[in-house]
């Protein structure tokens, strides 16, 4: 028999998947809700002007590209640091977090989960009740067993706060917690300070690990609003993992930029934990790529290109919420009733719509209309060509 005849056809990734089916459906029509991806108002994705900028400065001066250090570009790594934690912050200042450069947001996640193997082999891993699909795939792949704790409520449109805390109560000590610093993907629900709070006050008493993962620092309130939990983790006393990605906030999607930063107690601590990290670095890539570091580590540290960046990040912000309040209005006039608050309430790219598998499946075959299964939709994709089309074809299916 041939060397492969064993190997089976894997699923197909229900996201991925999706984009798949949506680039080969002759409607003119259609609209792709699927992938969590920004396009502005023309439907177009952005090439944000603060990218170009720095990469005409970096065209005006070209330079060689030799291997980057492990844990890759210093000046990437210290303004990261420096987003999101806060530069002045006293742990940043005193050397108590390691952060490396990361292949975008996924990869920050697979460093942190293969170190926290080496650390925990027996931890078991809590995601929320959905989260996003690949948290359970990768730390399975990492090793873990994991369990999901709740979150969606969907009679109340909102979180099922009371179950969360209760699952994580009843965590053992040394149970890694996977928790979405903001707009929380696919729910768009986010906890309130109050609640993380009392997240906090459990994680410390039951001795739980907590793993943030900022995929969309700024989509929410603000660049420091929506980082202000990671750093009630810092202040807490926590030692905790944060992964960072760029693929959003830059529209860097394809350029594969993010980060992992480890809190540790001491800066001694600190230098051990960053040699382990190195470690899974090198035998996993060996280093990272040069490019689109480069490009967030010019805007970051460059006043004029930041402020650029933090203009256009809000755009981005301020459009999806429009188009939140204008889906509101188009369902309405479509003829849908009910309280459609819970739209405007939640934060982010994503919307939980409510919808069925079948309801969502009449709206990729009759309409073109491609969200997730789930009911996930993109709000982040809605635009004032297509909304009322959308709007229309989602009371079409109701
Ligand atoms: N984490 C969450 C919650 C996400 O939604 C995403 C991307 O969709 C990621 C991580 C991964 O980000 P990246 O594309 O930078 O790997």
């Amino acid at each position: 028999a041939s060397l492969f005849a064993s190997v089976e056809m894997a699923p197909r990734d229900p996201i991925l998947g999706l984009n798949e089916q949506f680039n080969a459906d002759p409607n003119p029509k259609k609209v792709n809700l699927g992938v969590g991806v920004y396009t502005d108002d023309q439907g177009k994705l952005p090439l944000l002007k603060c990218v170009a900028a720095a990469e005409k400065q970096m065209s005006e001066a070209p330079k060689a590209r030799g291997y980057l250090p492990i844990d890759g570009i210093v000046a990437y790594d210290k303004a990261v640091q420096g987003l999101v934690f806060g530069a002045e912050h006293p742990a940043v200042k005193g050397g108590r977090i390691a952060t490396a450069q990361a292949i975008g947001g996924t990869g920050g996640l697979k460093l942190g989960a293969d170190f926290l193997k080496r650390l925990q082999p027996n931890a078991q891993v809590l995601i929320s009740d959905p989260s996003w699909e690949n948290h359970r795939a990768l730390f399975e792949t990492a090793g873990f067993p994991v369990d999901v704790y709740p979150y969606y409520d969907a009679a109340n449109r909102g979180i099922n706060f009371e179950g969360m805390i209760a699952k994580l109560k009843a965590a053992a000590a040394g149970t890694i917690v996977l928790l979405h610093a903001c707009c929380h993907n696919p729910t768009g629900y986010d906890l309130t300070d109050a609640q993380w709070d009392e997240v906090i006050a459990v994680i410390k008493a039951q001795g739980l690990i907590p793993f943030l993962d900022m995929a969309y620092q700024g989509f929410g309130n603000g660049i420091a609003e929506d980082g202000a939990v990671v750093i009630k983790f810092l202040d807490a006393g926590l030692s905790y993992f944060v992964s960072t990605s760029f693929s959003k906030s830059f529209s860097l999607y394809g350029e594969r930029v993010g980060a992992l930063s480890i809190v540790s107690e001491t800066a001694e601590e600190c230098g051990r934990v960053l040699s382990q990290l190195k470690r899974v670095i090198r035998t996993n890539y060996s280093n990272p790529p040069t490019h689109g570091a480069q490009v967030v580590a010019m805007v970051l540290t460059s006043p004029e290109l930041r402020k650029m960046w933090e203009d256009e990040l809000a755009e981005m912000r301020d459009r999806i919420k429009v188009m939140r309040g204008a889906l509101v209005e188009n369902l309405q006039a479509a003829g849908v009733q009910g309280d459609l608050s819970y739209i405007t309430r939640q934060k982010g790219m994503f919307s939980y719509s409510g919808l069925n598998a079948p309801q969502m499946q009449r709206l990729r075959s009759e309409f073109g209309v491609y969200g997730v299964d789930s009911g996930r939709i993109c709000v982040a994709a809605l635009n004032t060509g297509n909304l009322k089309y959308v709007a229309d074809a989602i009371k079409a299916v109701m």
